[in-house]
């Protein structure tokens, strides 16, 4: 795993390779400002980088990256610290991008804590929920994904539980996208699309939620 002097020396391969040999034009365009066509939203795990597992070059994406890559609902007021909302806005509205994707995936710790607290409400040592006293209420947005009828409690082993947990909640928040009037206005206008993902980390492979089949299937 790199250290942070791996990092310094990947920037140095950036400055001399990246930008002078294979993107030599780049930083004069980049001045003058950007226009990515899409956004996506994706889990802050450090195995998951949209960009990376893209191909993409720098402008191409507008990234969000929170805990478990989530989209919390509209929500007039502005009282609120909604950064998420806010990369919303920017990109919907004044980058007027074409693609929102919801980047899930699996072995998210995010949702692991979710569902951890289903199956134990009431923990009674209360000393590790501090740990989780911004994580929990974040998670509280997508709670419904982890709740699981008793035909899928009794199939399921934990892994298949948290990938119908994990693919649940990006359907949530692909949701909650569309209770923000300018998103929904986009879409009505046939100028805004939005997807879910689903990354696998340990096969590499993506998967795309389908409206038609209601499935997750693999984008080849
Ligand atoms: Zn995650």
């Amino acid at each position: 795993m790199a250290s942070y002097a791996k990092l310094l020396e990947g920037y140095k391969a950036f400055r001399s390779q990246y930008l002078s040999q294979e993107n030599s034009a780049w930083l004069s365009e980049a001045k003058e400002g950007q226009s990515p066509k899409v956004m996506i939203i994706a889990c802050s795990d450090s195995r998951v980088n949209p960009a990376i597992i893209t191909r993409a070059s720098l402008g191409d994406i507008f990234v969000v990256n929170n805990v478990a890559n989530l989209v919390p609902p509209y929500h007039e007021s502005g009282n609120t610290h909604h950064s998420t909302s806010a990369a919303i806005e920017f990109a919907v509205i004044h980058l007027k991008v074409e693609h929102i994707v919801i980047m899930g995936h699996s072995g998210c710790g995010g949702i692991r804590a979710l569902m951890a607290d289903h199956d134990n409400p009431k923990p009674e040592n209360p000393e590790p929920a501090k740990h989780y006293s911004f994580i929990r209420p974040w998670m509280q947005i997508v709670d419904d994904a982890a709740v699981f009828t008793d035909q899928e409690k009794a199939a399921a082993d934990i892994e298949s539980r948290a990938k119908i947990c994990e693919q649940r909640a990006s359907l949530i928040s692909l949701k909650n996208l569309v209770t923000f009037p300018w998103v929904k206005e986009a879409m009505t206008q046939d100028r805004l699309k939005i997807h879910a993902w689903h990354y696998d980390i340990g096969e590499g492979r993506l998967l795309e939620y389908n409206e038609t089949s209601e499935e997750f299937k693999e984008l080849t």
